[in-house]
């Protein structure tokens, strides 16, 4: 990242300004109190093991972020460098014996940063041109995915890669297009007029789903086998069409503004249901999160809070509620990769897991740091492809050789993993936990002659 000091915004008159940050939803200092210098996140932290240097820490971005807060550093480029080289990835929260909350303290200090420096030139549009002209507007979404699905289906993926055209690009986006997943009809359109999808057989609940933005774009399989897994076992799904993207990608690059707009439209959007569902760990973190937007709105937190109690990750759902266990055999070798804002941000490990191990034939393998993350992070992997790279590289040292099939609870690793298996010579595929639960279901199916 690079921003000059001249683009230093001038700072508004502000009542609540905390030393240096000077506009309103500071840090919150309760969120560094906890912080004894201990060091114990030191090891977690991926940043950290690359750079070995201590601002790249979790610790040393504890202590910026409180300097700021103490007028003892500026909002400067110094400063920022370090918050945005966060992956918000939570590990250290995991191995703090204090609990602190050093991602949470990131997005607050991203908004300060954004606030004080707002990116310019072609990042400024980049930014501006996704962050609010596509993930907020489902039709431009899929207006994007269409243009996607005609480059994939018409031969010029072909040719790109062919004559290599493709490698216009920058290194990193080629590597992205080399994993593109095939484009489908996102759910939402499909079933846009469908109202409830029925379940098969008794209905016992009844629960809404958060299809995603790009989830349901680039993973609408995903999506699909999540309903069909949902409806399999006693669940009318609903999906209510005023949905819109979480605002995970916009909170982390610090455009809180924009991150509240939307949760105000979420809470409005799932007022009515019991559940929410979520199949992608970032946006189920978020969602749970979204009360950390609204610290300076009592009657949005309230309303937050109560929206935030309804999410739940579809493993932790069908844990839970008790789901029908599959009889038929997938003969295959799985090992399992942590999503950080599932087991960091969620604290699910052993549901998605026993998801697995509950389908005949599924032997699983451990892999080492299973929860370390892979580099993905939302769009960083897009804003800080070195950084990015390095960590996947150290996490495809850790995935065993032995497997043919690396599973996860979040589209972001998904594509990332599917880039590590790439990049460097592995040939597992890279499914979605529901995915295999929901192919288990098809073939008992098959077997049974059911339709
Ligand atoms: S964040 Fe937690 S683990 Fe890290 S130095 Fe502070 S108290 Fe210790
Ligand atoms: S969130 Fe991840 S990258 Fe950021 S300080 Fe914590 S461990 Fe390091």
């Amino acid at each position: 990242m690079s921003v000059r000091e001249s683009d230093l915004k001038q700072a508004p008159a502000c009542t609540t300004n905390l030393g240096n940050y000077l506009w309103s939803d500071p840090p919150d200092e309760s969120k560094w109190a906890d912080c004894v210098h201990c060091g114990m996140c030191l090891e977690s932290c991926p940043t950290y093991e690359q750079t070995g240097q201590e601002q790249h820490s979790p610790r040393g971005r504890v202590h910026l972020i409180k300097s700021v807060a103490e007028g003892k550093l500026e909002v400067n480029e110094a400063f920022a460098d370090p918050v945005f080289a966060c992956l918000d990835c939570r590990a250290c929260t995991t191995a703090c014996p204090a609990d602190v909350d050093v991602g949470g303290l990131i997005e607050e200090a991203r908004g300060q940063i954004r606030q004080a420096m707002p990116l310019t030139g072609w990042k400024g549009m980049v930014s501006k041109f996704f962050l609010e002209g596509v993930f907020p507007h489902p039709e431009r979404l899929h207006l994007l995915g269409s243009l996607l699905k005609f480059y994939q289906k018409s031969g010029l993926q072909k040719v790109a890669r062919k004559t290599r055209l493709i490698h216009i690009m920058p290194e990193h986006l080629a590597e992205m297009e080399a994993i593109l997943p095939e484009v489908k009809q996102p759910v939402r359109k499909k079933y846009k007029h469908a109202g409830v999808i029925k379940a098969k057989g008794e209905t016992k609940r009844t629960v809404a789903l958060l299809t995603g933005c790009v989830m349901d774009v680039m993973f609408s399989d995903i999506n699909e086998a999540t309903i069909n897994v949902l409806t399999r076992n006693g669940n009318d799904v609903v999906i209510p069409q005023k949905q819109t993207c979480c605002g995970a990608l916009h909170v982390h690059a610090g455009d809180r503004e924009t991150g509240r707009k939307l949760a105000k439209q979420n809470i409005e959007a799932f007022k009515d249901a019991e559940k929410v569902i979520v199949n992608a760990a970032g946006c189920g973190c978020m969602l749970k999160e979204y009360p950390e937007l609204f610290r300076e709105d009592p009657e949005w937190r309230e309303k937050a809070e109560q929206f935030a109690a309804k999410v739940e990750d579809i493993s932790k759902y069908l844990h839970d509620t008790g789901y029908e266990k599959p009889k038929a055999e997938i003969k295959t070798r799985i090992t399992y990769h942590d999503a950080c804002h599932l087991a960091h941000g969620q604290g699910i490990r052993q549901e998605p897991r026993d998801i697995l191990l509950n389908i005949p034939g599924v032997e699983m393998v451990h892999m080492p740091n299973a929860d370390r993350c892979c580099g993905s992070a939302g769009i960083y992997n897009i804003t800080n492809p070195e950084m990015a790279g390095a960590v996947l590289k150290s996490k495809m040292e850790y995935v065993p050789e032995d497997v043919e099939i690396i599973s996860m609870g979040n589209p972001g690793c998904m594509l990332q993993m599917a880039m590590g298996v790439l990049k460097y010579g592995r040939n597992q595929k890279v499914v979605h936990t529901v995915q295999l639960l929901d192919w288990a279901y098809q073939k008992e199916d098959r077997l049974k002659g059911v339709e």
